[in-house]
């Protein structure tokens, strides 16, 4: 390696470092601060973030960006990838001046504030004003931002899923969108909806926690470069690939949210412990986009933890651990159970089968305000019509409908559709999977080392080093599709609803 590429990299691993700090405080102030530490809490994150930002955009670093533009033959074949990265986030830092940043960064202050204000009030109005302001900010950003994208949405698109665009957006959408309308009219003509009573019986936390540890383990996340705690909002947070944090939150007579919740953020987990370890201390080191990184949560859960002959493995296993509660509950009630599927206002409580429908009514409308100016006062009408149109159903009141998520007060647009490409993306994945191993043997001998070490293979081990459809493209030999979400829905729901 040439003397100039090991002192960038340097350079980067002090940035690495400082961003790892960073992690390791965030995930402690959403698992073990105390209340009364919040102030001191964000004195040293916004010290440290200040430090790390500095070296983001710093002369040094232009000085190395500079450098090899002119001597890419002077860097490696990683080192090259990592010089791509680094130019791509410096030209995204630093596209918007800095006044105009800053003005930016205390409106979404102020967003936030005005939508836990709308939310108490259930009140969309309140929250209107500021939010127009930030829209129109962003508007205003996107020209900065663009680069050959053809539609204003488009720009805020590619931040969050590099090469994704309205175009193909609009089409995998609206297959997606006609065909689990489809599926959820068949079951309400033809199903038999599954007995769903014994799913709030008493679960204590200590027996939740044993069979959820036992399971996450089983699939491959590692308690040993990682580990469990409670949090209200569950995530993931990975320090480095030997730690890598998850959390979840428990309700005794909901055990699903903790199973599930678990194996999902176990599965964000695993994707993070078994990058290559050629990409540490570098931008390179973690998931390449949140679409991807959903397709991985979601292959844990939906894939494999929502898999018949998943269950009837580890049903007794559950029966056993949950000392003699669901006793007179058979596997096939149980099963179907878990699947029982219903329209529901609240996206983060939505049923698998449900679930992308609300994520396809926000990307219309995200898609409506920034490329067809659709006024912020008219987002609540918008959004209750396509609630009713799609889940039949229309909210009672704001706070049920267009205020739910906290993604727009932070300024946070194009970033939705992550989630409905993330089941996309899983489900292509377990078609191509497949053809490689045999699930069922898997699930029969109960060892899932084998699908671990495929998706190591096909994606974890790639970092950030190759861009989302690149990834699909060479795991499953063929672009995103929505056939194999919708094929593997009308298998699952139509089995639980004995069609
Ligand atoms: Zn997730």
């Amino acid at each position: 390696m040439h003397q100039k590429e090991k002192e960038f990299r340097d350079y980067l691993k002090e940035i690495a470092l400082l961003n790892e700090v960073l992690s390791l405080l965030g995930w402690d102030t959403s698992t073990g601060m105390p209340k009364e530490a919040t102030s001191f809490r964000s004195e040293v994150k916004g010290y440290i973030s200040g430090k790390a930002f500095e070296m983001s955009i710093s002369e040094k670093l232009v000085s190395f960006l500079t450098y090899f533009e002119e001597h890419t033959d002077e860097l490696s074949k990683d080192g090259l990838l990592l010089f791509e990265k680094v130019k791509e986030n410096y030209e995204l830092n630093n596209k918007i001046p800095v006044e105009q940043y800053t003005e930016y960064a205390k409106l979404i202050t102020k967003a936030e504030d005005a939508w836990h204000q709308g939310r108490l009030a259930k009140d969309f109005k309140r929250f209107e004003p500021v939010l127009e302001q930030c829209i129109s900010m962003i508007r205003s950003f996107i020209p900065l931002w663009q680069k050959d994208e053809k539609t204003p949405y488009d720009v805020l698109l590619n931040k969050h899923e590099p090469g994704m665009t309205t175009e193909k957006l609009d089409i995998l959408f609206s297959e997606l969108r006609n065909g689990l309308i489809d599926i959820r009219k068949t079951l309400e003509e033809k199903g038999t909806p599954p007995r769903t009573d014994f799913l709030t019986r008493h679960v204590p936390k200590y027996q939740q926690d044993k069979f959820v540890r036992e399971i996450a383990r089983k699939i491959g996340y590692d308690f040993n470069k990682g580990r469990l705690d409670d949090t209200t909002h569950p995530f993931m947070q990975e320090l480095n690939r030997n730690d890598v944090r998850i959390t979840t939150r428990w309700n005794e007579h909901d055990f699903k949210m903790a199973v599930f919740g678990v194996i999902h953020e176990a599965g964000h987990g695993i994707y993070e412990q078994n990058i290559d370890a050629k990409f540490d201390y570098t931008p390179l080191t973690n998931g390449t986009s949140t679409g991807i990184h959903e397709s991985q949560s979601l292959f844990y859960e939906m894939m494999i933890g929502s898999d018949k002959d998943f269950w009837r493995e580890n049903y007794s296993l559950f029966q056993s651990i949950t000392e003699g509660t669901f006793d007179d509950i058979d596997f096939d009630t149980f099963y179907k159970g878990l699947h029982h599927s219903q329209s529901s206002f609240i996206r983060i409580e939505a049923d698998t089968l449900t679930y992308p429908l609300h994520i396809i009514i926000r990307y219309e409308i995200e898609k409506m305000l920034f490329n067809d100016n659709l006024p912020v006062s008219e987002l609540p009408r918008v959004w209750n019509e396509k609630y009713e149109e799609y889940l039949g159903i229309i909210p009672k009141d704001d706070l049920e409908g267009v205020l739910q998520d906290v993604h727009w007060s932070g300024g946070l647009f194009g970033y939705f559709p992550s989630y409905a490409l993330g089941y996309m993306y899983a489900a292509q994945l377990r078609h191509a999977m497949e053809k490689d191993l045999c699930m069922k043997d898997v699930f029969k001998q109960d060892v899932y080392l084998p699908i671990r070490e495929w998706l190591t293979h096909h994606i974890h081990q790639y970092g950030s080093s190759k861009k989302p459809n690149e990834l699909i493209l060479n795991a499953t030999g063929e672009p995103l599709s929505s056939k194999y979400l919708l094929d593997r829905q009308r298998e699952i729901y139509f089995d639980v609803y004995d069609i």
